[in-house]
Formats: structure tokens, sequence, C-alpha cells
């Protein structure tokens, strides 16, 4: 299946939007860190018409606020199996397999990147994650992973030259 038929992305949070740091404080609240190059390619993508979901098994309300601020219009968190959430994902979307794109870093990633149309892994991914996806991207997770992603699919249906032409880059 080719990413010509994708109308939403699903990604993994920890080790996919950020570089997998986990920075918490004695109280308990959860600080991570994203990439604003990711971030603008979310934006982007949404902009363009398509769906985006953030699913992930932690549950720190930083990917709820990451979400809210590009627009990105589903978040599941304290998704402990991730199956059950990316079924409901795909209701919620109304999209099937072959039309997600699913972005994982780890093994709990593993059976949904099974299940998706499409799938990538950032380069510093997990064996068995990478092993899954349909593409492993030159960028680390946290670092540029998504916007290469995003690029991709953008370009394979032919709507970067027109993206580009809104910033006349
Ligand atoms: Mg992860």
């Amino acid at each position: 299946m080719g990413l010509e038929e994708t109308r939403a992305l699903i990604c993994d949070v920890d080790g996919v939007l950020t570089d997998g740091s986990i920075l918490l404080g004695e109280d308990g609240t959860e600080i991570k860190r994203f990439h604003s190059h990711d971030g603008a390619g979310l934006a982007l993508f949404v902009e363009c018409g398509f769906q985006v979901a953030l699913l992930t098994g932690r549950k720190s309300g930083a990917a709820r606020q990451r979400a809210k601020e590009l627009g990105v219009q589903h978040v599941r968190e304290g998704a402990r199996d991730k199956v059950p959430a990316y079924e409901e994902l795909l209701a919620a979307m109304g999209v099937t397999d072959a039309e997600v794109c699913y972005m994982g870093d780890d093994l709990p990633d593993v059976p949904v990147m099974r299940r998706a149309g499409w799938s990538a892994a950032p380069a510093d991914a997990r064996e068995e994650a990478r092993a899954a996806a349909s593409y492993v991207t030159h960028a680390r997770g946290g670092r540029g992973a998504v916007r290469e992603v995003v690029e991709r699919i953008l370009k394979a249906q032919g709507k970067w030259t027109g993206v580009l032409r809104r910033f006349q880059a």
C-alpha cells in the first residue's frame, strides 16, 4: 500500500515527536521537548486537509497541549494497549487501515504499524520498530522525523509544490 491513499497520520509521542527524554519534576510534572520543524509540518499537514492524531501510552498533558497548539484533531493518552486505541481513532476519523500512516519507535507500536497501510519509524527507533516500518526516516525522533514523513506524504500526493508556492520557497 502506498502513500497516495493516506488521509490520516497517527503518531506516537515519546521517541517520535520527542527524543524520548522524559523530564520529571519532584511533583510529578512532566516536561517534553518538541521540535519546531515537526510542529510546523503537522500544522501544515492539517491545513492541507489531513487528519492527525497523537497516540501515547503515557498521560502527561504535554501531548494534549502540543496538539492544541498545532491544530491536531485527536489525542489519545494513557493507551497501554495501542491497538484498541488505534481502532477507536480510526472510527473517530472515519478512515480505514489503508488510509492511515502510523509512526512509532518501540515495541507497543509494532502491532499498530502492522495494521496501518503505511508506517514509519525514526532513525533511532528500537530495532523491532524499524523492522516493522515501511520507511525509516533519516532524522531521529524529536529531530524532524515527523516533518520528514509529512513532506513524504505531501510529495507523494503532489501537494508539496503548492505548499512551497504559499511561501514562495
Ligand atoms: Mg515511543
